[in-house]
């Protein structure tokens, strides 16, 4: 396995590749890497001849209050866990390395980004999607590996493929959870004891929830109003939303059927958690 810095690097690595009719996966990450994004390697690493993963802490998809600073970094690990899963190549890269200072254009995408996450994070998905697309510019991965842990982003992600012409399929992955359901996220560092026992209320949630739809209940208010008060049940928890809507759009729907996202973003003490399940009849 190799560990880079450089974009030309990567090119001059996957050129070779390329020459030798070598198809490319690509998990791209923030790092702090867990069980989640190694079920995205592992998928590659089954579906593809190489297999790069970024890890890089993409300034432009935090906001000026989020927690660039403190997101957790540990390249030693993660170069280890990637080894471990027969990765190829690490691109880990500064943030100077992928905006230079005169940089000024960026991919947006309207309608898909303005639900759920978007709401809080007004800026977010134009920094991820700016960030895939030159990533998928240096990497030319015929396909790119998504956690469904982050679904809106996976539809989003799969959406400026599908707008833009780019030759790549993006391949989704179902959300690793914890021995007791809480969703593996770099960012369950931040939770105390305590905190870490609250958090469990979301998974609970979406068990909830998944239990009622597959009961046969299809009113999506019925689902969430459930889902709520189970949620307001745990006092650290500060609900950000808990939402049903269609999959592929991203608008709240008002009978549940195929294909519907059911998600939640709940704060747990400072720190912002995500979970859902998708209603596929
Ligand atoms: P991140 O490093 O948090 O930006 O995540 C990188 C990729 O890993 C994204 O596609 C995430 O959806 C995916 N991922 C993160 N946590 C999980 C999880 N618990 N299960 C499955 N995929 C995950």
């Amino acid at each position: 396995m190799q560990l880079v810095t450089t974009i030309q690097e990567v090119r001059d690595i996957v050129k070779q590749w390329k020459k030798e009719d070598l198809t490319v996966g690509f998990v791209p990450t923030m790092g702090y890497l867990h069980e989640g994004h190694a079920s995205l390697m592992k998928e590659a690493r089954k579906r593809d001849d190489k297999v790069v993963v970024s890890v890089f802490v993409n300034p432009m998809q935090f906001g000026p209050s989020e927690d660039l600073d403190s997101y957790p970094r540990d390249i030693n690990a993660d170069s280890k866990l990637c080894e471990e899963m027969g990765v190829d190549l690490i691109f880990h890269p500064e943030p100077s390395e992928m905006y230079h200072d005169d940089f000024c254009s960026f991919t947006d995408i309207n309608g898909l980004s303005n639900h759920l996450c978007g709401l809080s994070r007004p800026i977010h998905f134009r920094g991820v999607c700016t960030v895939l697309n030159k990533l998928f510019n240096i990497v030319m991965p015929d396909r790119a590996y998504f956690g469904q842990k982050d679904a809106q982003q996976a539809a989003i992600v799969k959406q400026f493929v599908k707008d833009l012409n780019l030759p790549l399929e993006i391949v989704r992955c179902p959300i690793i959870r914890e021995a007791d359901g809480l969703a593996k996220s770099s960012r369950n560092t931040y939770l105390s004891a305590e905190e870490r026992k609250a958090a469990l209320i979301l998974s609970k949630a979406i068990f909830l929830g998944q239990e009622l739809v597959e009961k046969g209940e299809t009113s999506a208010k019925k689902v969430t109003d459930q889902m709520t008060d189970l949620i307001k049940t745990e006092p650290l928890a500060d609900i950000e939303y808990v939402t049903a809507v269609n999959g592929l759009t991203m608008e709240e729907v008002d009978e549940i059927k195929d294909p519907t996202l059911v998600a939640i973003a709940v704060r747990i003490g400072k720190t912002r958690l995500i979970d859902n399940f998708v209603v596929e009849k």
